[in-house]
């Protein structure tokens, strides 16, 4: 699959005029969505700053694509509004020195791609679980596509609420769509040297954003902002009757 054009009409894929557009829309984004609400890392700016958004959104949601809004992404799923993906991620950054650079990372819920591009970005190993196979196969083209392809992230088809025990500890793991609880199983992949666990947990209509903690043997919770996502179905989830109806 080709990158999609930013405005389309204006100007060939992946044209001069076309990045620049593309460049300008990012800067706006980061000074006015995410600066403006005091998230600062310098890494994490400059990763919000490369990463190509808009060639992870389909084509009717293109110009779109640097709104302060989570839009439609196909199979009733979303991308998630840029500040919210920044502060998960920034919520979930490891504590070492090193930070992301050679930091375990594992994403739960794939949808466009668009997190798990940021994250390898950041300079993290990435696992990403989707468990709509159609979205999956579509988040490794575009992936690939823009530069991240298999041995910076793998992307499964899986029921993630049972992590990937093969290939954890993490350092970092988010959940980018809504649990009742925290899935046991994630909890047990965290590693236990400051492992991070970054979730919306609550009702189908609202949940508050998560963070998990992990040292040695103790765990501890603190809650960040409200929040809205789609629901995270399966075995430590939502029940799929519950959710889709
Ligand atoms: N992080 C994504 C947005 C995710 S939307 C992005 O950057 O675009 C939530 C995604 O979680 C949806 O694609 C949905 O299909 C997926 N999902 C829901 N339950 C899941 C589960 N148990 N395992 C893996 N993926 C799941």
């Amino acid at each position: 699959m080709r990158w999609r054009p930013f405005r389309r009409g204006r100007a060939a894929t992946g044209s001069r005029t076309d990045d620049d557009a593309a460049t300008r829309e990012r800067r706006r984004m980061v000074a006015e969505q995410i600066e403006a609400r005091g998230l600062r890392d310098p890494e994490l700016i400059r990763a919000l700053l490369t990463v190509p958004r808009h060639a992870f959104v389909g084509a009717a949601e293109n110009a779109h694509a640097y709104e302060d809004r989570a839009l439609g992404i196909g199979s009733g799923q979303t991308i998630s509004q840029p500040y919210v993906v920044a502060a998960m991620t920034d919520a979930a950054r490891p504590r070492s020195p090193a930070g992301w650079r050679g930091a375990r990372a594992l994403e739960i819920g794939t949808g466009s791609g668009y997190q798990a591009a940021l994250l390898a970005e950041l300079g993290a190993d990435v696992v990403s679980i989707e468990r709509h196979a159609d979205l999956a196969a579509e988040a490794a083209e575009r992936l690939a596509a823009a530069g991240y392809g298999p041995e910076r992230i793998e992307v499964r088809v899986a029921d993630g609420t049972h992590g990937a025990p093969d290939a954890g500890p993490f350092d970092a793991i988010l959940v980018t769509a809504a649990s009742p609880t925290v899935p046991e199983p994630l909890i047990s992949q965290l590693s236990p040297d400051g492992g991070r666990l970054v979730i919306p947990v609550g009702e189908r209509e609202s949940q508050a954003l998560t963070v998990v903690e992990r040292r040695g043997d103790e765990v501890t919770r603190r809650r960040m902002e409200q929040v809205v996502f789609v629901p995270l179905i399966g075995e430590h989830g939502f029940a799929a009757e519950d959710a889709e109806g």
